[in-house]
């Protein structure tokens, strides 16, 4: 749970008891005096009866029991007012002097309290109560009949002990109810009173019965034992029985809500206002221990949520509480000095703590303070239903950070700690539903799988987790930042102008585009970033759904890419361009099927003999919507789905088709074909090419497969073996777009390759700018040196062919001999430029160049 459970805002505070109970106590004192005044004036002059001693510690005894056992008919606060002296009042009222009730009752009360060692505050107010509340009695019963009785009851007596008790109680009520009202919401005093009124009714009929029929005859004390123990059982097992069945019933439902409760303050802010009722408290505390070092507190009390004062470091009750498994605290005057600090910090005089337990370790803990009835404290089994509560409790919050951690697990990324691809989107999409908008910055640092080729992919997790650090760094820890996928990391923004999201898209790749030091090895990634956004209020824009924002900053980013503009925000067109993408994926198939896939071919001349050296096949898409479509858009399109194998296939079948033909013409052709990265993974590349040859009788020398260093160098350990298996059978292989990869002379050295082709980045600057005809002049040399021919691609001007003639490059290909064309114009080509000359060596024709 991470959720702070402290309220913001404290509830009013109405006055604690400490504040009311000298002023009710004092009142209510006043009261009693002015009650008993008349009281004892009326009946001062009264002739005291017989064995008045005998009969004062007689109703003392039963006051005293009567205070000690109150009848515990506990729903909400009703026990305050149902205490077990009515029945003693009544027939002391109707048997004694008035001022004997009121004497004994007061001895009983101060001896219980002073026996269960309860504060002073309490005793003077509760002694207030009952002198007020028998004042009110005697004062009834003296005007009305008289003291003392005489002789047996009349019937006047018997009105005037009933009407006397249900004023006392009635005062009693009255006070009780006025006294809660100022220390919290309470009942209605109405209901209080009726509620008081009808009890008091109910004890008064019932003394009044039973002492009827003690004074019946003979059999009377007899019969009244036998109806009270009847009475007396029945009581117990009734009450036993519901107070049981409410306990199983809220045990139950508290079970049922706790595991309901989410990681919501207001879940726990029910559970605690539950155990609140269910035992009858006057604050109920939830303190949860989240590793903070701080306890996360949720206090509940009568007026609902309060603030809890933080507690002093070791605070014995929780540490008690920790020991013993559980703690009940009552104050009383022989208490520990700490305890009672304790005590004091909780504004409280009785306390229960039971430690949230799951295993071995304490989750937090479940804190009771204060019974809301009069008499009454917490006891023994109210801390062992307290305590099986606390299990369940520790049991929700266990599921609770199972949840939290399984949540967790599916919004991170395990490598950096960021969030992962739904995280963001969860974050995006709280985002766009508040209608504030939302902007995607997206950067892709495109080394990773370099990285871990060659470094292995604990370096390549290293990197990782430096981009993030640097990304986060950035942008702050409160940002949502995530790993979407590979290399590619995202940022949740506010949707800032788009100068402002083109500026921080800048400072992103300045922070995750430098290099990165790995064990020594610099590394240096190749950034670009992609930026989508969404502007906030309601508008029609606001309903973009978040995965489309990031399919939107994925496109920007992909646009960004291919342009080397590194920094791009989304346009619909660019939308356009994956629709288009996107359909060229999933026609592909179809359309090598209806061979819409042709293939170009374009020649390369021999400068030293001035003749044909080759062609090299270049394949074309005739797309019925799109028009004639270039490799380069296709074939990186297919190139991540499975279909690069099919493109293959087919330009070979075709090329191979092609060559057999020219040979069984008496032509010496030979013919280039490209190979991308795939078709290189493919264990059993070799074999399907071997096939091919054999089925179209073509000697292997006649084909080149041309390869980019990059697809080599993307996964060395399987496209090495491939290329040496392909070289062995015959074929040649030839490095493509030599000079923009790595170059690396140890590579080179380990790839078994016959040529490379200068890339025509170079040749087309020759002429213009004296490096590239300086690294044109270097490869020359270079590929001369490790006995590799040289091929120049992308030759357009004579001047340039003339200075690869100087420097001895082996072939040119470009524009300047012949675009590539389709087959019939490449014949027509053959026909008007070169001449077929018998080559008695080869038994074949080769084609010399006519100019
Ligand atoms: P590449 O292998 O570098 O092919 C040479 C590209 O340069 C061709 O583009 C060709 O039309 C173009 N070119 C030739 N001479 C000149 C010139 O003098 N000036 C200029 N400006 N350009 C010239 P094309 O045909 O669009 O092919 C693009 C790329 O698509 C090729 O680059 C190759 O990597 C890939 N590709 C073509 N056919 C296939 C294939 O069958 N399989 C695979 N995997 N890739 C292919
Ligand atoms: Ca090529
Ligand atoms: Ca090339």
């Amino acid at each position: 749970m991470t959720a702070d459970l402290r309220p913001a805002d404290a509830p009013r505070r109405t006055y604690s008891a400490a504040q009311v109970f000298p002023i009710v106590a004092l009142i209510v004192s006043v009261t009693a005096v002015a009650l008993w005044i008349p009281v004892v004036r009326l009946s001062v002059n009264a002739v005291e009866p017989d064995h008045l001693l005998l009969g004062m510690l007689v109703l003392l005894v039963a006051f005293l029991i009567g205070e000690l056992f109150p009848l515990h008919i506990e729903v909400r606060r009703e026990t305050l007012l149902v205490s077990g002296s009515e029945l003693p009042m009544v027939l002391g009222l109707l048997l004694l002097p008035a001022w004997t009730v009121g004497l004994t009752h007061l001895l009983a009360g101060a001896l219980v309290f002073l026996f269960r060692r309860d504060s002073w505050r309490n005793i003077a107010v509760n002694l207030s109560f009952i002198a007020a509340e028998t004042g009110a009695a005697a004062l009834v019963v003296v005007t009305l009949a008289g003291s003392p009785p005489a002789g047996s009851a009349t019937g006047l007596q018997y009105l005037a002990v009933a009407l006397g008790v249900l004023a006392g109680a009635l005062l009693s009520a009255i006070a009780v109810g006025l006294t809660y009202r100022m220390l919290g919401p309470a009942e209605p005093l109405g209901k209080v009173i009726v509620r008081s009124m009808i009890s008091a009714l109910a004890i008064v009929t019932f003394a009044l019965a039973g002492y009827t029929v003690w004074m019946a005859g003979p059999f009377g004390p007899w019969l009244c034992v036998v109806l009270a123990g009847v009475l007396a059982v029945l009581y117990r097992t009734y009450f036993v029985f519901l107070r049981q069945h409410a306990d199983l019933t809220r045990m139950y439902s508290f079970v049922r809500q706790v595991a309901a409760v989410g990681p919501a303050i207001e879940g726990w802010r029910a559970v605690l206002e539950q155990v609140r009722d269910q035992f009858n408290a006057e604050v109920a505390v939830l303190r949860l221990d989240e590793g903070t070092g701080e306890l996360a507190t949720l206090a509940v009390g009568p007026d609902g949520i309060r603030t809890e004062p933080a507690l002093r470091d070791g605070d014995p009750l929780l540490a008690q509480a920790r020991t013993a498994g559980r703690v009940r605290v009552s104050t009383d005057r022989t208490m520990d000095a700490q305890v009672l600090a304790a005590l004091a910090e909780r504004q409280a005089w009785d306390v229960l703590v039971v430690p949230l337990r799951s295993g071995d370790r304490d989750r937090g803990y479940l804190e009771l303070r204060d019974r809301l009835s009069r008499w009454d404290r917490f006891r023994d089994d109210d801390l062992r239903v307290l305590e099986t509560l606390g299990g369940h409790v520790a049991t929700a919050l266990d599921n609770l950070r199972l949840l939290e951690s399984l949540r967790h697990e599916a919004y991170h990324d395990a490598i950096t700690g960021l969030r992962n691809r739904v995280g963001l989107i969860v974050a995006a999409q709280d985002r766009l539903a508040q209608g504030r908008g939302a902007a995607i910055l997206l950067v892709e640092l495109d080394v990773l799988s370099q990285v871990n080729n060659a470094l292995g992919h604990d370096r390549g997790e290293q990197l990782l987790r430096l981009a993030g650090d640097r990304l986060v760094g950035l942008v702050g820890p409160d940002r949502p930042v995530a790993r979407i996928e590979a290399d590619r990391f995202a940022v949740l923004m506010d949707p800032l102008t788009e100068c402002d999201l083109t500026a921080l898209g800048a400072r992103i790749l300045h922070a995750v585009g430098l290099g990165y030091s790995i064990d020594g090895i610099e590394v240096d990634p190749q950034c670009a970033v992609g930026i989508a956004f969404v502007p906030g209020g309601v508008g029609a824009e606001s309903a973009v759904e978040p995965s489309t924002l990031l399919q939107r900053a994925e496109m920007a980013m992909l646009a960004a890419r291919a342009r080397t503009e590194s920094i791009q925000i989304y346009r619909p067109s660019m939308g356009e361009v994956y629709r288009r993408r996107f359909q060229l994926v999933t026609q592909f198939r179809q359309a090598v099927e209806q061979g819409r896939i042709i293939v170009h071919y374009q020649p390369k001349v021999d400068l030293g003999h001035r003749e044909l050296a080759g062609v090299e096949a270049l394949v074309r898409w005739m797309h019925p919507e799109f028009g004639l479509v270039s490799p380069a858009e296709f074939v990186e399109a297919i190139e991540a789905t499975g279909s690069i194998d099919i493109l293959l296939e087919h330009v070979l079948d075709s090329v191979l088709a092609q060559l057999a033909q020219w040979r069984g013409a008496g032509l010496h052709i030979t013919a280039s074909v490209n190979l991308s990265v795939h078709n290189l993974l493919a264990a059993d590349f070799p074999t399907t090419v071997a096939a091919a040859l054999r089925r179209h009788q073509v000697p292997a020398h006649l084909l080149t497969f041309e390869i980019t260093e990059s697809n080599v160098m993307t996964d060395p350990e399987h496209s090495l073996p491939v290329l040496r298996e392909l070289h062995a059978m015959g074929i040649k292989l030839s490095v493509d777009d030599f000079g923009t990869g790595y170059s690396s002379l140890a590579y080179l050295r380990r790839l078994p390759i016959d040529e490379i082709k200068i890339d025509r980045s170079f040749v087309q600057g020759m002429g213009t700018d004296l490096s590239d005809l300086a690294i044109v002049r270097a490869i020359v040399d270079l590929g001369h040196s490790l006995g590799l021919r040289v091929v120049a691609e992308g030759v357009e001007e004579e001047a340039a062919r003339d200075a690869l003639r100087e420097m001895e490059c082996d072939e040119v290909q470009g524009f300047l001999i012949s675009r590539p064309v389709p087959l019939d114009r490449f014949e027509a080509w053959l026909q008007a430029r070169t001449v077929s000359i018998y080559d008695p060596a080869s038994t074949t024709h080769v084609l010399r160049m006519m100019s």
